[in-house]
């Protein structure tokens, strides 16, 4: 039985007061450190117990074999898993002849913070051996943004009252065992031994092992170093063996006395340098990170996250659970983004192996908005890691028979990794997702290199895909069939007004790309002509229409399908994909994410206001929320059609996807793109942010339960900030040039020194939707529970 752990509310810190063992795998993913290239679960310094021992390298990957039970044309055969690899993080002692391990002798306290503003994992522990030896242990662990090789945990020892004798072990440990394989599709494939040991030496306080997978043929050193302060009588000694370097001090301290023990690491891994230019990377990496020294660690971390907070931070004045819990979010979601450059940032970002460490749409459709207004550097390695994989796309799209570049549903480094056809390839969609992110960016920070380089290839071959992907019909209108939109409950199905809209957005975007470049797309061979055909397909887009209901079907057919049985389903069956065949999930009316409302979102230009509060209205009674990427999305659209509690409600639950774990499944790591959409429901929901063909404007409203909501976005160089309050709204610049947007249809320029202060003009009402029984969102609205003072534990909701 695991429980959910228990945190303090303060707004720049997750405290954890009492160690819960049964909650220790879902603690370890909502601690996890990471900068985007490595990423270290929380697991307790001693190394045992844990939940899921977990460090990653971000797209250091495993081959394993995709069996087909029934073969067929065109599936992938070989899927990649992303590698536990060497475990840096161990330290291990012994107190007086006694492991440290917490789950014998007495446990007089143990506290752990994960602090947003310094980007560090703090943890005190007071214990007495079974001995009756006690001890107080501080350790402080950070993976730096700076130096994006470098990790670093400063650990120290004291005698809580008489001498003790201590041992410390730092170790490095490869081919930790790996867990079993659960039942659940959204788990990792257990991977034993990936690692083979090529090179191991010791000296002096530094141990370096160099490792490889034996599939994918990658190569991984990690190097270890010690600054140790203690007694005189210290002593340390250091070796190395194929799977394991420790550096072992032993020290006798005075009851007045510490062992401190300043552990650098450093990671470097390639799938083409030798044995000595990978082990060479990570011996660099770690001189670098011994010459900074532990405090300019600290600082330069501190630094980065102070201008992050400067460009990113989202303050909410009335509700502070959620305060803490989108600051949260939002340094999770950069953690998965800040150093990956020019490689993919999976679903769970580094924080646990689920979905095979896998990235999707997620990146682009949630995770990018929020970088590209917030830390747009990363945004951009995102998407040139894309346009790397370009190649590989387009040798799929032609394995498919289609044009242009059919980019994977799940990947590590650019394969298709999806085995299953219906809820895989077949979500093209991701190819329009892709285009979009782009066209944000474009717009957002006028980067013209980026649009040259990077940006015009990926909009001409998604636009090919689409071209030949879709066709027009005798009466020239144009149909996308046989595809997945977001919704994973309908499948292959046609002419989905999401896919269709986002297709229709990326062909007028890559004809404007080709006329804005015409040297450039000629060199990929795209012209005038052939932008002519895709504005052509774009303008005859079929939208499918209901109008005996009046509402858009989510893809052609789908309101004429059966209603799923809601009230014969047991609030235990869900999510229904792990209790009902898909067979009859997909000939059903039942949506498990935002579909049609995504549409209502991202492509908000295409509807009326009826329409959408219609729209929103059928679509809330049929979805269920089987995928975190739901509520954000819902959250947006429930505040553009006036529901602002309902559109809390959902705000909370992507905020606090994983401090409360509502999808019981933290434990595989943090929910990256419901994180990111937290930042999507505050921005786009209660601030009303749209950004369609490059124009930014705002329509913000406050749900009854906040007082103030502010946020901040970088867009072609101003700062901007929006302050929303229960009367009006103001925005202002705090740095940069005058800046054009629009409030409520109003345009304005707003410039730095002249904030601009204007009314909220009354909401149009609607009759409040309803939802699926059971699967209404924890109402959170004004008369909730608002924890006290910090630090106050919370119960379970
Ligand atoms: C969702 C997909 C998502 C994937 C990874 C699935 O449950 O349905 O939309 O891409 O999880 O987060």
């Amino acid at each position: 039985m695991t429980s959910r752990p228990r945190f303090s509310v303060e707004p720049w810190s997750v405290r954890e007061t009492e160690l819960d063992l049964t909650a220790l795998a879902k603690t370890e993913s909502m601690f996890a450190l990471a900068n985007g290239h490595i990423g270290l679960r929380a697991n307790l310094d001693e190394g045992e117990p844990f939940g899921l021992p977990g460090s990653y390298l971000n797209s250091f990957y495993e081959l394993r074999p995709l069996p087909h039970a029934e073969a067929a044309y065109g599936n992938p055969e070989s899927g990649q898993t992303l590698v536990n690899v060497t475990n840096g993080k161990i330290i291990r002692l012994l107190v007086d002849d006694e492991p440290f391990d917490l789950r014998y002798g007495e446990l007089l306290s143990h506290e752990r913070e994960l602090d947003l503003r310094n980007g560090v994992l703090r943890r005190t522990v007071e214990w007495v051996s079974p001995a009756g030896d006690g001890v107080r242990v501080r350790s402080t662990r950070l993976v730096s943004f700076a130096q994006r090789a470098a990790a670093a945990i400063l650990y120290e020892v004291e005698p809580l009252n008489g001498p003790v004798r201590v041992v410390v072990q730092s170790e490095l440990v490869a081919n930790e065992p790996a867990p079993a394989r659960s039942g659940d599709p959204r788990a990792a494939a257990a991977l034993d031994s990936p690692l083979q040991s090529e090179e191991h030496s010791a000296y002096e306080n530094r141990v370096v092992l160099v490792h490889s997978t034996k599939s994918s043929k990658l190569r991984l050193a990690v190097a270890m170093d010690h600054l140790v302060a203690g007694p005189e009588n210290t002593e340390i000694w250091t070796e190395a063996a194929p799977d394991v370097g420790r550096v072992t001090v032993a020290a006798d301290l005075a009851a007045d006395q510490c062992l401190r023990v300043v552990k650098f690491l450093a990671y470097g891994a390639s799938s083409q340098r030798s044995v000595a230019a990978v082990r060479d990377l990570a011996v660099a990496g770690l001189a670098e990170a011994l010459h900074t020294g532990w405090e300019g660690l600290l600082r330069s971390q501190r630094e980065y996250l102070d201008d992050f907070w400067e460009r990113a931070d989202v303050e909410l004045d009335g509700d502070r659970e959620l305060q803490q819990a989108i600051r949260f979010a939002l340094f999770h979601t950069l953690q998965a983004g800040a150093r990956a450059e020019q490689r993919a940032v999976g679903a769970k970002g580094l924080t646990g192996p689920g979905y095979d460490g896998h990235t999707f749409w997620d990146t682009e459709r949630f995770v990018l908005p929020v970088l590209t207004y917030t830390a747009a550097k990363a945004a951009a390695d995102a998407l040139r890691w894309r346009h790397s994989t370009l190649d590989l796309a387009r040798e799929r799209a032609a394995q498919l028979g289609l044009a242009g570049a059919a980019f994977p549903w799940r990947t590590i480094r650019g394969q298709e990794c999806s085995g299953y056809w219906p809820a895989g390839t077949a979500a093209f969609h991701i190819g329009a997702d892709i285009a979009d992110a782009v066209v944000r960016y474009q717009d957002a920070t006028a980067d013209t290199a980026f649009e040259r380089e990077v940006g015009l290839e990926l909009l001409v071959e998604t636009a090919r895909l689409w071209r030949s992907l879709g066709h027009h019909d005798a009466n020239g209108r144009f149909r996308i069939d046989g595809v997945t939109g977001p919704d994973e409950y309908s499948a292959i199905a046609d002419n989905n007004v999401y896919t269709n809209l986002m297709a229709q957005r990326n062909l007028r975007s890559a004809a404007e790309a080709v006329r804005r470049h015409p040297r450039h797309a000629a060199a990929l061979g795209a012209d005038l002509e052939e932008a002519a055909a895709w504005r052509d397909a774009a303008e005859n887009m079929i939208v499918p229409w209901d109008d005996s209901l009046g509402v858009h079907p989510q893809s052609e057919g789908f309101t004429e399908h059966q209603a799923w049985d809601f009230a014969g389903t047991a609030p235990t069956e869900y999510p229904l994909l792990l209790h009902y065949p898909y067979f009859d999930l997909y000939r059903k009316q039942v949506v498990k994410q935002a579909d049609l409302v995504l549409a209502l979102h991202v492509r908000g230009d295409a509807f009326t206001d009826e329409e959408k509060a219609r729209d929103f209205a059928y679509y809330e009674a049929l979805t269920v929320r089987d995928s975190s990427l739901s509520a954000c999305t819902q959250a947006v659209i429930a505040a553009e059609v006036g529901h602002l509690d309902l559109a809390y409600d959902y705000f909370a639950e992507a905020a606090l996807m994983d401090l409360h774990d509502l999808e019981h499944n933290t434990v595989d790591g943090v929910h990256i793109a419901s994180l990111a959409g937290a930042w999507i429901a505050a921005v786009a929901g209660f601030g009303g942010m749209r950004d369609h063909d490059g124009k930014l404007t705002f329509a913000p409203r406050l749900p009854p339960r906040l007082e103030r909501l502010a946020f901040r976005l970088t867009v072609r160089g101003s700062l901007l900030k929006v302050e929303v309050r229960g009367d009006g709204a103001t925005y202002e610049i705090l740095d940069g040039p005058p800046l054009e947007l629009a409030h409520y249809g109003e345009v304005l320029t707003v410039a730095a020194g002249e904030p601009l202060t204007l009314e909220l003009p009354p909401a149009r009402q609607w009759p409040p939707p309803t939802q699926p029984p059971g699967r209404a969102p924890v109402h959170r609205g004004k008369n909730s529970r608002e924890p006290a003072d910090p630090p106050v534990a919370l119960t379970a909701s």
